[in-house]
């Protein structure tokens, strides 16, 4: 397969041979289709199984079929990841994809500036990847509103598990509304994964490499 056989657009599969990317990964080939379906997805997936870019180039084309107004940006989707180093390389990545397109991502996440921060978000965003703390910081700041958010996206959830999020996980997605796609990556399903799946996820197509 390639990635035009996924429903991947010549644009995009563009950008990706520009920058080695030939061949979709198994996660890739999993899920892709699906999720431009709409459908909600668990993807049991580790790190270096290409499962950025898995959820990231159907998000990236179902934003950039939809009508960007620059001067109107709203955050239409949100990247909720464990550390600042995964939002980081989340980010680095997604921006790789979005070369040619006129969306912008903005980043989240402890240790720098809120008020820095605060300021970029102010001129909009279209993706934002986020730290669950941090962003709940600049909501409680009314910096931020989840209220147009209708791609909701959580990569390493056990991870953000164990660092203790999952009430902030909780609030966040009680803010983001119920008319959405959500999709939930871990590299293990114990129970406490499941049941969050359970509680944020819809029908949800599950993938497994
Ligand atoms: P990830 O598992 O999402 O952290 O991705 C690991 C690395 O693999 C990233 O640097 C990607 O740029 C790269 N990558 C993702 N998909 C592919 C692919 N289909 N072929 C080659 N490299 C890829």
């Amino acid at each position: 397969t390639n990635f035009e056989s996924l429903g991947v657009s010549k644009q995009i599969v563009a950008t990706l041979s520009e920058l080695g990317i030939e061949t979709p990964t198994p996660i890739q080939s999993q899920a892709i289709p699906r999720l431009l379906e709409g459908r909600d997805l668990i993807g049991l997936a580790q790190t270096g199984t290409g499962k950025t870019a898995a959820f990231g180039l159907p998000l990236i084309e179902r934003l950039m079929a939809e009508d960007i107004r620059p001067d109107n940006r709203t955050t239409r989707s949100l990247i909720l990841a464990p550390t600042r180093e995964l939002v980081n390389q989340i980010a680095a990545n997604l921006k790789s994809y979005i070369k040619k397109s006129p969306l912008r991502i903005n980043l989240v996440v402890g240790g720098v500036s809120i008020n820095k921060q605060q300021q970029q978000l102010e001129r909009g965003t279209d993706i934002l990847v986020a730290t669950p703390g941090r962003l709940l910081d600049l909501i409680n700041r009314r910096a931020l509103s989840l209220t147009t958010v209708r791609f909701l996206i959580l990569d390493e959830a056990d991870q953000m598990l164990d660092l203790g999020f999952v009430h902030d996980l909780r609030k966040i997605a009680k803010m983001v509304p119920k008319r959405r796609q959500t999709m939930l990556f871990s590299a293990t399903m114990p129970k406490a994964i499941a049941d969050l799946a359970a509680e944020f996820l819809v029908d949800p197509v599950k993938v497994e490499v």
